[in-house]
Order: structure tokens, then C-alpha cells, then sequence
């Protein structure tokens, strides 16, 4: 069967120059780094390779790259660790789409007792910059705006809600997860104090992830035990994923322009033929600041997962949502925030490419989707209704 994967949001393929730079590091190289041994010592130079070309695709120093687990735990550290410095009382700005890995330690703090202020979005998926001004204004805060949708790939100006954030005496933080390795980051120009991203979402394998905390920028560590990470996250480093992570990041540093023009013109290719073989198909999300990989459709009067159902028959892989909405009957927080009408918001479908997807691929898409979307049409209570 043919395997066309479209859900690089979701997850991404471990690049095989990954694979080839992790594997020493479990069959010959496997010594803990913190051992007083040469064994342990050796391990450890190489850790702080990897966070060298971590720290480089970032425009960062070194010393403000941590490791942890996931980009959940990232967000998780980077919120809840820094309520803990600001102590009672806290106010805490967020967007209504941010990944559940930002909004459920939110909400918790909100549980807690503090305030908490969910940014609304336009029906484009952006956000209202005077709206974030008028949160702003009622005291010092800690803000977690996404750089850029897992749902919609829609880009926030994170440049200009940082510098305001800043301006107003706050605490910036901004979960990068589907930007990094994406687009070009340069944290000298961008004032965040925090920045969360992953390793699976750009070809490092799944179980690391990075949180950058700017010099000076007080926190609380979330994880508790030993003193690697300078006692910012107890816990054996995961040497082989880290260094896999450094040649991932290696590799989107090496081909990042040329890559996101090519996938770009891919995404544009299915985009285009897809709303011009099927009729009633609209695109969610602001098209003029999108990531370049991913596109959300949304084709009217069906559902979504059926959609997912009848591609996955042809061995083609998309999403209705981010990964951890799927399964769920709802159409997602973030494509309900937009205020996508009901007949279109239950048909959303998300498309996500990477460097390994080809034209031959596209095609296959655009070939097979009519049929589906005319079979599932043909039994959707919506379709009169709707039309008329
Ligand atoms: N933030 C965003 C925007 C994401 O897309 C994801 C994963 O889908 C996460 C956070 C969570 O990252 P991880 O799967 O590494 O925990």
C-alpha cells in the first residue's frame, strides 16, 4: 500500500543523518555524562556539541538551551515555573489557540485563584494586537502567545507581541513547537524570555525537547532531583536524543530556505487542486502569514474524520486537528475560536508536508479526493440544508 504522510505536524520521519548520529551514542558511547570517570567525560563533551548547534539555529547561547523531554514539558516548565517566582495574586495572558500543552497549565493556575485572559482570534485565526494591549495594561503578567498554530500553521507577529509584552513588564514566553526548523528564528531580535520546541516535529526522534530561558529570566525548575542542566531540570540527560537533536537542527539550518520554498510550492500545488476539483471548500486560516508546510481545509456539509477514514483507506495520512483533539467529536477549540460556520468547522481537514513529500504524492491527493468528497457528500444530512 502507498504510505503518503501529510501529518508532519503531528510528528515528523527521524532523518536517517539522525539516526546514523544517535546510534554511537547507544551501542559504544553510552556512559553517563555526569560520571567523574573518562567514559562519563567523553559522553558529555558531546552534549554540549549538540547544544552548540541547538543554540546556533536559535541565534542563542548555550548556557540558555535546556533539555527535557517533550515540548509539553517545555510549556509546562515554562509557565508553571515562572508563577512560582511571581508568587499570589498572578495574572496570565494566553490566546484561545494555543496547543492543550500551554492552556491546561493555564487553566490551572486559573484554578488556583489567579486571573487568566484567553486572547480571542479573527476569522482568519489572528490575533487582536489591541486587545493584547488592553490585557496588558491592568498590571505585570505572564504571557505564553504560540509563534505559530499546529492547526492552521497561521504565524503569529511574535516580534511585536514580545516587544509589547516587554514594554509593559511582563514575562514573555512563546511555544515555537511548529516553527522551529520551519522558518528562520533569531532570539536577538525577538525579546521572548522563554521559548519551547521539540525534536519530533523537525526529524529528531520523539522523547526531547528544548526550553530556552534568556539570561536573567527567573524560574522555578519544574523537574526536581540532580543538578545536570545547572539544576534547571534534575534527571539523566537522554544523550543519544540530544545529539540526534543537534544534527536535526544541523540539517534545518543547512537547507531551511530551500526546503520551506519547496514545500511551500507543494502545499500551494494540493491546495489549489484540491479546491479546484472539489466545489464548497474553504481554507482556514490567514494565508498571507502561514507556515510554509501546512494547510487547513475545510470541505463543507462532512465530517472530517470521515474524510480521515477514506484517505487512510489509500494509505494517505492527514489530520482533523491537532493530534490530541482527533477522536473527538467537537471540531477543534481552535478552528471554533475562529467562528468557521458549523457546516464548514465539522469537514476541517489538516494537510502538513515536509522535505520528504513529492509532487508524484500531491498528485495522488488530488486525484482521489473528488471521489471521496462526493461519496460523503452524497450522505450528509447538510448538503440541502446548507446550499440553500
Ligand atoms: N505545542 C505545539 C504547538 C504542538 O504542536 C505540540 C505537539 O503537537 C506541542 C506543543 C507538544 O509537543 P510534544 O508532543 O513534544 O509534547
Amino acid at each position: 500500500m502507498k504510505n503518503v504522510y501529510l501529518d508532519n505536524n503531528a510528528t515528523t520521519r527521524v532523518a536517517p543523518e539522525v539516526i546514523d548520529a544517535m546510534l554511537p551514542f547507544f551501542k559504544e558511547l553510552w556512559g553517563n555524562p555526569s560520571s567523574m570517570h573518562y567514559f562519563g567525560g567523553q559522553v558529555a563533551s558531546y552534549i554540549e556539541a549538540a547544544r552548540q548547534e541547538i543554540a546556533s539555529l536559535i541565534g542563542a547561547d548555550p548556557s540558555e538551551i535546556v533539555f527535557t523531554s517533550c515540548g509539553t514539558e517545555s510549556d509546562n516548565t515554562a509557565i508553571l515555573g515562572a508563577a512560582e517566582v511571581a508568587g499570589r495574586n498572578l495574572r496570565v495572558i494566553t490566546t484561545r489557540v494555543e496547543h492543550p500543552a500551554v492552556l491546561a497549565p493555564c487553566r490551572r493556575l486559573k484554578e488556583r485563584g489567579h486571573e487568566l485572559i484567553e486572547l480571542g482570534v479573527n476569522s482568519v485565526g489572528q490575533l487582536d494586537l489591541a486587545e493584547l494591549r488592553r490585557a496588558l495594561a491592568g498590571g505585570p503578567a505572564i504571557v505564553s502567545v504560540m509563534w505559530a498554530n499546529n492547526e492552521t500553521g497561521v504565524i503569529f507577529p511574535i516580534e511585536e507581541v514580545a516587544t509589547m509584552v516587554k514594554e509593559a513588564g511582563s514575562v514573555m514566553h512563546t511555544d515555537a513547537v511548529q516553527v522551529i526548523g520551519k522558518l528562520p528564528v533569531d532570539i536577538r531580535k525577538v525579546p521572548v524570555d522563554m521559548l519551547s520546541f521539540s525534536g519530533h516535529k523537525l526529524h529528531a526522534p520523539k522523547g526531547i525537547g528544548v526550553l530556552y530561558i534568556r539570561k536573567g529570566t527567573k524560574i522555578r525548575p519544574f523537574m526536581l532531583g540532580g543538578h545536570q542542566e545547572n539544576g534547571r531540570r534534575g534527571g539523566t540527560e537522554n544523550v543519544p536524543y540530544i545529539v540526534g537533536l543537534g544534527r536535526a537542527c544541523r540539517l534545518a539550518a543547512e537547507n531551511m530556505q530551500d526546503e520551506a520554498t519547496r514545500v511551500a510550492k507543494l502545499r500551494d500545488k494540493l491546495e489549489t487542486g484540491l479546491m479546484n476539483a472539489c466545489p464548497d471548500v474553504r481554507v482556514n486560516g490567514d494565508r498571507e502569514s502561514r507556515l510554509p508546510n501546512t494547510t487547513n481545509l475545510s470541505f463543507q456539509y462532512i465530517e472530517g474524520e470521515a474524510i480521515l477514514y477514506h484517505l487512510s483507506d489509500l494509505g494517505i495520512c492527514a489530520s482533523s486537528g491537532s493530534a490530541c483533539t482527533s477522536g473527538s467529536l467537537e471540531p477543534s477549540h481552535v478552528i471554533r475560536a475562529m467562528g468557521v460556520p458549523f457546516t464548514a468547522a465539522h469537514g476541517s481537514t489538516r494537510f502538513s508536508l515536509c522535505r520528504y513529500n513529492t509532487e508524484e504524492e500531491i498528485d495522488y491527493v488530488i486525484q482521489h479526493m473528488p471521489t471521496i468528497v462526493t461519496k460523503l457528500r452524497a450522505l450528509s444530512p447538510f448538503v440541502a440544508q446548507g446550499r440553500s
